[in-house]
């Protein structure tokens, strides 16, 4: 506790503490929680009390043991299956939207693909459209928080605003705010890889994550976000990670301007004849990501799952070669633990952010 803050402000931050940690988990119980956040026992049990009345957690007392006393096994607490975000994510062939529950449980996946690639006013018809029939369904009592928006592109966080996205040609588009209007829900978006290696980071289930590179093959080319110390590096304005546009060697022209990167070297289009000349250009970019970032963990997703499954003795043969013995000592390159849920997942947990970090505020805000 910071000396010189008030009361209010102490509970307000508990209470994002005890919440935090039960989304995280998806299941813990009071004494975990006890343990974990270093509170008194009557205060996480005051804090949960107030969570399950704001309708943001369960507390179910297990089976067996005595009904009090000594021995009495300690609650269990869940976060609600009826707090939700929706999470969208527009590609070149689709939009894809999600409901995803507080816990990081996806619970539906609506996939409208499209005959042409979407322009933004497109995403926030197709969005918005799919959002409604989403919610018709919902069972009573649910609520949508916001929504989450992972974009293959470069997105300026604090505006939510998509500077360029190549593939879907938007630029200086006002995403956020077009679809917030639409639906009248917060928006909070970011680049796809960049909520991918936050969603692999915190329930991808990989030990070690706290230095980790998440890569990201999508529709849309190549992205990555990487983990620094346990918390996203974004960069001076949101922009970091675009490990897609590194130089792997070859001659073709990639829409950025250069020749030879990684995402233009590397395609879905993968055949077996060309499977292991693209993992030595993945192992390049890898490399040069080990020798730069010494991560732990190298995490792939989207259609780069193929590489560890597939070509995995080309893929760290490149790798050797191209990174320095020290940091590579230590590094696991491995495929995505969430599969196709990832930038789902991530794009949700954009959008819980806010409920996360003041759930007082929120309610009081819901209320108001
Ligand atoms: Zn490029």
């Amino acid at each position: 506790m910071r000396i010189g803050t008030s009361s209010d402000d102490v509970r307000r931050r508990n209470l994002s503490a005890v919440l935090t940690l039960v989304h995280r988990t998806r299941t813990t119980t009071r004494a975990e929680l006890t343990r974990r956040t270093g509170l008194s026992r009557s205060t996480v049990k005051d804090l949960v009390a107030e969570l399950v009345d704001a309708g943001l957690v369960e507390e179910t007392r297990p089976a067996g043991g005595p009904a009090s006393g000594v021995g009495r096994p300690s609650p269990v607490v869940r976060p609600s299956r009826r707090v939700l975000a929706v999470a969208v994510n527009p590609e070149v062939d689709a939009i894809t939207v999600a409901l995803v529950a507080l816990g990081g449980e996806v619970v539906t996946v609506r996939r409208v693909p499209t005959p042409t690639v979407p322009t933004a006013a497109d995403m926030v018809r197709i969005a918005t459209a799919t959002i409604d029939r989403l919610r018709v369904g919902l069972p009573a009592g649910s609520a949508i928080t916001s929504i989450g928006l992972a974009v293959p592109g470069l997105v300026h966080a604090p505006g939510s605003t998509v500077q360029l996205a190549p593939h879907l040609g938007w630029h200086d588009e006002r995403v956020g705010e077009l679809l917030s209007t639409a639906t009248e829900l917060p928006v909070f978006a970011a680049n796809d890889a960049n909520v991918g290696a936050v969603a692999e980071h915190l329930f991808g289930g990989h030990p070690q994550a706290d230095h980790m590179v998440y890569v990201n093959g999508g529709a849309s080319g190549i992205g990555a976000g990487f983990v620094v110390a346990g918390e996203l590096l974004g960069g001076a304005d949101g922009y970091a990670g675009e490990l897609g546009h590194t130089y792997v060697g070859g001659t073709k022209a990639c829409h950025c301007g250069a020749i030879g990167c990684l995402e233009t070297e590397v395609t879905q289009a993968l055949s077996s004849v060309s499977l292991d000349d693209q993992a030595r250009r993945l192992g390049i970019a890898l490399g040069g990501a080990i020798n730069v970032m010494n991560p732990r963990l190298i995490v792939l997703g989207g259609f780069l799952r193929v590489f560890p499954e597939r070509a995995a003795d080309t893929l760290h043969a490149a790798v050797a070669r191209h990174s320095m013995a020290g940091p590579r000592a230590s590094v696991r390159i491995v495929a995505a633990g969430l599969d196709s849920e990832t930038l789902m997942i991530g794009a949700a947990e954009l959008a819980f952010g806010p409920l996360l970090a003041d759930p007082a505020g929120q309610r009081e805000a819901a209320i108001g």
